[in-house]
């Protein structure tokens, strides 16, 4: 198995995002550009998405985001606010430099989105999800079922024009013991692909645990922003749950404990850079 760990651009949010600031624990509106906290303490972190080869397959991890936020490859206030519109912009800005995008990225190892067999969802808020569009030919795209729910539940934590006419094919966790409430979906039914139910940062929160020869790679997405998270303990500093987020957290820190982890990746940690596993 050959797995692609790519950068497609940066997203800036408050430093309490990431981390809980456990003295302020501030709100959304703290942490957004109208409140001068969330002013003052922004950082950059990168956005990943993931290329799995396996077998014939290749499976796309997350979408990152769409050229339509940098037309220019530059940072680009307008581009961003008609794209994800204002209440996210003020939230999460982002940029996104020249070949950087996902499919920019792709069209350099000569694939295009129609060859990619499965995209897979970790779940819908707008970093993960704003490149969708592009990769709209792939085979299948794919996100869980309690995904999709949460964005009819919550539809301000989402920009569903980012999915308008993408053909969604949803999976249900099933109770397999695997994961932090003992949920996941074998992808191909045979242990290679497990996309694992982690909830409490959205309801349908999916990790992809990548299994060879007894090792394994796990990418656990937003369930925790870098490896800190689950080696301190730091919960985010949101989640819709964040009891069921720190019951994730315990078991992203189990599965990266476990002497067959090889990698265990966060989406948004700044200390990983783009590379390749091989296993
Ligand atoms: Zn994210």
């Amino acid at each position: 198995m050959k797995i692609r760990v790519f950068h497609t651009g940066k997203v800036y949010v408050s430093h309490a995002l990431p981390f809980k600031d456990a003295q302020k624990n501030p709100n959304p509106f703290q942490m957004s550009l109208l409140s001068l906290y969330g002013r003052r303490n922004r950082i950059w972190l990168p956005v990943s998405a993931y290329l799995i080869e396996h077998g014939n397959y290749k499976i796309l991890v997350d979408t990152g985001w769409h050229r339509d936020i940098s037309p220019d490859g530059e940072y680009n206030r307008r581009a961003q606010v008609k794209h994800m519109g204002l209440g996210h912009f003020l939230l999460n800005q982002g940029i996104l430099p020249e070949g950087q995008s996902i499919v920019e990225q792709l069209a350099a190892l000569n694939i295009a989105p129609e060859d990619l067999d499965f995209v897979i969802m970790t779940h819908l808020h707008t970093d993960h999800a704003s490149g969708l569009k592009s990769v709209a030919n792939a085979k299948k795209i794919l996100v869980s079922a309690a995904e999709l729910q949460d964005t009819e539940k919550y539809p301000i934590r989402y920009v569903s024009s980012m999915w308008d006419g993408i053909k969604f094919e949803t999976f249900h966790f099933k109770n397999t013991g695997v994961g932090s409430v003992g949920k996941s979906f074998d992808l191909f039914g045979d242990g290679s692909i497990e996309l694992v139910n982690i909830p409490g940062h959205t309801s349908g929160l999916t990790a992809v645990k990548l299994n060879s020869g007894g090792k394994f790679v796990l990418l656990f997405s937003d369930g925790g922003y870098a490896s800190k998270s689950w080696q301190d303990l730091i919960p985010p500093g949101t989640a819709l749950d964040e009891e069921l987020a720190f019951k994730s957290l315990l078991w992203i820190r189990e599965m990266s404990l476990s002497e067959n982890c090889i990698e265990s990746l966060a989406n948004h940690d700044a200390e990983v850079v783009p590379h390749e596993i091989i296993f």
